[in-house]
């Protein structure tokens, strides 16, 4: 039995963060992950001379911790910015549309009827419901069924590689569903936080993939993390203690 005072399982972006953070305040982290890379789905393959992320390839600023994160992990310089304004396309019915990047645009497109249109515009205004759970459920029911499936699947499809129904509001779109508050009114949010802002505004990529940042913390983290290791069961012992045990016979205790 290997002791130590915490075990992460899975060496993803959230499993990474956690062991850093752990191991940066002094405790004895162990990491176990099936996989023979880490990273999760945010890695990085390089491949006839092209750079594939095999997950996210950007990132929002807004996120204080994860600029900390890059600044501990020397990456400052690998961070490049985006242009956020660069055209983006919704493939629909056969047809190339470009989303939409101000007001003016969104009135010219051909993505949107001119119903859905006043529909978005009218959902703006328009008092939503708390009860409203799934991304798909609150889009829906302030902008519409068209507008859901014209420009919010596309775009939750992108981002999260999942569809909007099975995708909770409150963790995919925390602050808008904070901001929106118990009324679920949109537009005040909006300008909220067009005024307030808060971090760093902006897209970034990382030049060398998102697997630098998996390679970085993997490299910090040394003999502590375990690659190859899957884990097929966890037992809690009656003092508290967890016993994680790995597909190789390992059995990882902590104190
Ligand atoms: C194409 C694509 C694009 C994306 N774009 C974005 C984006 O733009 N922005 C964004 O925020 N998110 C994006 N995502 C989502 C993002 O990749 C995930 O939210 C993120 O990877 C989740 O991190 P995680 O650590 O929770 O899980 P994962 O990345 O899934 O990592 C889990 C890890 O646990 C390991 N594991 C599982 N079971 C075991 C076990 N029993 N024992 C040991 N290890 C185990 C797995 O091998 C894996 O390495 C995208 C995803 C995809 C696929």
């Amino acid at each position: 039995m290997k002791h130590c005072d915490a075990v992460v399982v899975g060496a993803g972006p959230a499993g990474l963060a956690a062991a850093e953070s752990l191991a940066s305040a002094g405790i004895d982290v162990t990491v176990l992950e099936a996989a023979s890379h880490p990273g999760g789905r945010a890695w990085s393959e390089r491949w006839k001379g092209y750079l594939l992320e095999t997950g996210p390839h950007t990132f929002r600023g807004e996120s204080e911790a994860l600029w900390g994160l890059l600044e501990r992990l020397e990456l400052m310089d690998e961070v490049e910015a985006m242009d956020g304004r660069a055209a983006r396309y919704i493939l629909r019915q056969g047809r190339l549309f470009r989303v939409p990047n101000g007001p003016l645009d969104f009135f010219m497109s051909g993505l949107l009827s001119p119903g859905s249109k006043w529909q978005v515009v009218w959902g703006l205004m328009k008092a939503g419901s708390l009860e409203d759970r799934s991304v798909a459920q609150w889009m829906e029911r302030r902008f519409g069924t068209e507008f859901r499936r014209s420009v919010i699947d596309p775009m939750v499809g992108g981002i999260f590689a999942s569809d909007s129904e099975n995708l909770d509001m409150a963790r995919a779109f925390p602050k808008l569903w904070q901001r929106t508050g118990a009324s679920g009114r949109v537009l005040p949010s909006v300008l909220r936080s067009a005024s307030t802002g808060g971090g760093r505004r902006g897209v970034y990529a990382l030049r060398g993939g998102f697997g630098q940042l998996a390679e970085a913390v993997a490299s910090r983290l040394g003999s502590q993390l375990h690659l190859a290791e899957p884990v097929s069961c966890i037992e809690v012992g009656s003092d508290g203690s967890y016993h994680v045990c790995a597909a190789s016979g390992a059995v990882y205790s902590t104190h």
